[in-house]
């Protein structure tokens, strides 16, 4: 298959994004990446995201957007603990937060010329975000494109996987290695704490997949199993 042209992936430094990150680089001829940096509780997944950029010799940029630090009201950007909650949104869900990102990424992607977006968002494990849905990312598209007078392609290719087959796809894919320096747990701290929703999450998706995760390979951690 002809490689497509250029791509911009919304790059958090997380496993999702990593796996996408190198989805693109089978898929595009060139590609940049672009963080944002909302002074989130696990920022430390920025740098992760540097690490990850520079290792693979990818044009890495970080947009500041302290907007949602002022909104407040989740916890993953106020001093709170993190709740899953019956029956509504975990309040780590940070409103406006996919679509303001997106709609940022693609102001960025016009400035280079690149028509192509690409999102790690994923409607199977979604943890229940309502801008993580095929339809919002869709409909999202079509805004911006008549906003901008633009053809942008959003591609979302794990909208469909569960966690297990997200890893299966960066096997595949050969994200293994950049996996190793990826950061997923809310806490933001390392070694990942083993018990936070996303932990549980990606712990559950290697298991699942029968393979082990190559970051807590990397340092040796043994997080226990809830
Ligand atoms: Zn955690």
């Amino acid at each position: 298959m002809a490689l497509l042209d250029s791509a911009l992936v919304v790059f958090s430094g997380g496993q999702d994004s990593t796996t996408c990150l190198h989805w693109a680089l089978k898929n595009f001829k060139q590609i940049r990446a672009l963080s944002f940096d909302y002074n989130q509780r696990h920022k430390l997944e920025l740098d992760c995201a540097r690490t990850i950029c520079q290792s693979l010799n990818i044009p890495h940029a970080v947009l500041e957007f302290s907007l949602f630090q002022k909104l407040g009201g989740n916890a993953l950007t106020d001093d709170r603990p993190i709740e899953n909650r019956q029956n509504s949104l975990p309040n780590t869900f940070v409103p406006g937060r996919n679509l303001m990102f997106l709609t940022a990424a693609a102001a960025y992607a016009y400035k280079y010329g690149i028509n192509h977006l690409v999102t790690g968002v994923c409607e199977t494990d979604y943890s229940g975000y309502p801008d993580c849905r095929d339809d919002t990312i869709k409909a999202l598209q079509v805004a911006i494109n008549l906003g901008m007078d633009t053809r942008f392609v959003i591609h979302t290719p794990l909208m469909r996987l569960n966690k297990a087959q997200t890893v299966q796809l960066a096997v595949e894919v050969g994200a293994m290695d950049s996996l190793a320096f990826s950061h997923t747990c809310y806490e933001g701290v390392f070694p990942p704490c083993g018990v936070c929703p996303a932990c549980i999450l990606r712990k559950n998706g290697f298991s699942e997949a029968g393979i082990e995760d190559p970051l807590l390979k990397r340092i040796g951690a043994d997080v226990k199993p809830t």
